[in-house]
């Protein structure tokens, strides 16, 4: 590639200071932020966006997947692994509805409203659990540079409205999902599988409403789609047709569209998937108005403003948990996270989502040093980028896990900002311990 000399030589103002700055506003940082503030810590979240929910509020990701322990193994006998940030958050979303709108204790299976994900509503309450715990929010902040000296990071660069500023802190957390942060840092990071070096594919998500229920034929619509896939009027290697329920009885959303083969961290392909994702929906909705019984006069309702991305960096962390830890149900004495999520592969290359599951009353442990970055003292990783292989993250990923791991880097971040030292330099067994005296299930 052709290449231009750029440098950035000039002072640019320091805007904030505080001991510890999370970086991403999405279920990770959320968990991570709160978390910090409530453990005393001064704490600053810098989001790109305008506003909180990371890929749940700008990928339109519903609903949430179970991440549910039950002693008899029935989901519904299960309480949620995820507390305390998590279940508190959907406590705080569900507030936002109308009583009749909101999980009934009988709501139990999954899928049902107590697992179903308003884009707007659960940002609104992770924005409410944030304030709430004092943390400074700074939105339209995006990360493009990292100070890092001692194999610590002093200071993280944003590109502003006011164009470039810097942020101070003692401990950080890479809340991202990408990693962005840790690469930044210099850390070495996983990238794909080992088959193909591909990451999961892409998806744009998006929800349709004026769909007459009644109607609906689930069987015979994935019928209808494999013979328009077969005959060329769908081109998208999605095996089904992937949907979920809404609160409104007419509104459904659809997890179909399959981007195969971009990468989340090129810039390029990046906006190619973009506009992939988006010909794939446009395809797709005009089929089912044309073919399927009930979509006549579906409308779309809402569409993510950006496609999902379910895999880009996984960070190198002090341990590292493969598809062996879910096998045998690894547990850890600096345990800071527990799952029992399956691992979902939706195919690297084509068709097919491939599951390897465990029962509800079995779970894997995510020791401390998974989210320690191994080459930069100062840094924990909240949220999807932990230090596991390509199958494992196939299982921690999901948004419960994801908000748990977050609390666990953010009360790490807080712990060592109050003390004066790096995140890197704690037990994990101590974090473990202030974790469950601040209402972790551990
Ligand atoms: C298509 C798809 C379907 C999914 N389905 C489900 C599902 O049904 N249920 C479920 O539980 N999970 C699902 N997931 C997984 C889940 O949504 C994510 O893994 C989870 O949101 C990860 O949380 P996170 O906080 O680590 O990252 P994210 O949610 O991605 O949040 C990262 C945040 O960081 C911000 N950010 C990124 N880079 C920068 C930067 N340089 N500067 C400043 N801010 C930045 C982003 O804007 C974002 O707000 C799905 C994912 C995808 C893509």
């Amino acid at each position: 590639m052709k290449t231009v000399k750029f440098s950035l030589d000039k002072d640019i103002p320091v805007v904030a200071e505080a001991d510890v700055l999370v970086v991403g506003g999405g279920p990770g940082g959320v968990g991570a932020a709160v978390m910090s503030a409530r453990e005393g810590a001064s704490t600053i979240l810098a989001e790109q966006y305008g506003c909180m929910g990371g890929t749940a509020t700008f990928g339109e990701i519903t609903p949430m997947m179970t991440n549910h322990y039950a002693a008899d193994g029935k989901l519904e006998h299960s309480i949620s692994m995820d507390r305390p940030v998590y279940t508190e958050l959907m406590e705080r979303m569900w507030s936002y509805l109308p009583k009749e709108l909101q999980p009934a204790a009988s709501d139990t299976e999954w899928n049902s409203r107590r697992f179903i994900v308003s884009k707007d509503l659960i940002s609104l309450a992770m924005e409410d659990l944030c304030l709430e715990a004092g943390v400074k929010l700074f939105y339209h902040f995006r990360l493009v540079a990292v100070a890092v000296e001692n194999r610590k990071i002093q200071y993280a660069v944003f590109h502003t409205k006011s164009g470039f500023v810097a942020i101070r802190a003692k401990n950080f957390v890479d809340a991202t999902g990408d990693g962005d942060l840790a690469a930044l840092a210099g850390c070495r990071f996983e990238f794909g599988d080992t088959a193909h070096g591909l990451c999961q594919p892409m998806t744009l998500c998006f929800k349709l409403s004026h769909v007459d229920k009644s109607r609906m034929d689930n069987r015979k619509m994935q019928e209808l789609y494999l013979k328009a896939q077969a005959e060329g009027r769908i081109e998208c290697k999605r095996e089904n047709v992937l949907m979920f329920g809404y609160f409104d009885d007419d509104i459904f959303h659809f997890n179909t569209t399959r981007v195969l083969g971009k990468s989340a961290i090129d810039a390029l392909q990046r906006s190619e998937a973009e506009l992939e994702g988006r010909r794939q929906m446009r395809q797709f909705v005009n089929w089912l108005r044309a073919e399927v019984p009930g979509f006549e006069h579906a409308v779309i309702h809402s569409m993510a403003p950006e496609i999902g991305i379910r895999e880009s960096r996984r960070i190198r962390g002090r341990a590292y948990l493969t598809q062996e830890d879910f096998v045998r149900r690894s547990k850890f004495e600096d345990a800071i996270a527990r799952c029992n999520y399956p691992i979902d592969i939706h195919s690297v290359t084509g068709a097919g989502t491939s599951f390897v599951t465990m029962q509800k009353n079995e779970y894997y442990e995510i020791p401390f040093g998974c989210i320690v970055a191994a080459d930069v003292d100062n840094l924990t990783i909240g949220g999807r980028p932990i230090s596991v292989s390509h199958e494992l993250h196939a299982s921690s990923r999901v948004m419960p896990p994801a908000c748990s791991v977050g609390q666990a880097a953010g009360i790490a971040a807080a712990m060592a900002s109050r003390k004066g030292i790096s995140s890197s330099e704690l037990e994990g067994t101590e974090v473990r311990k202030e974790l469950i005296a601040r209402g972790a299930w551990l």
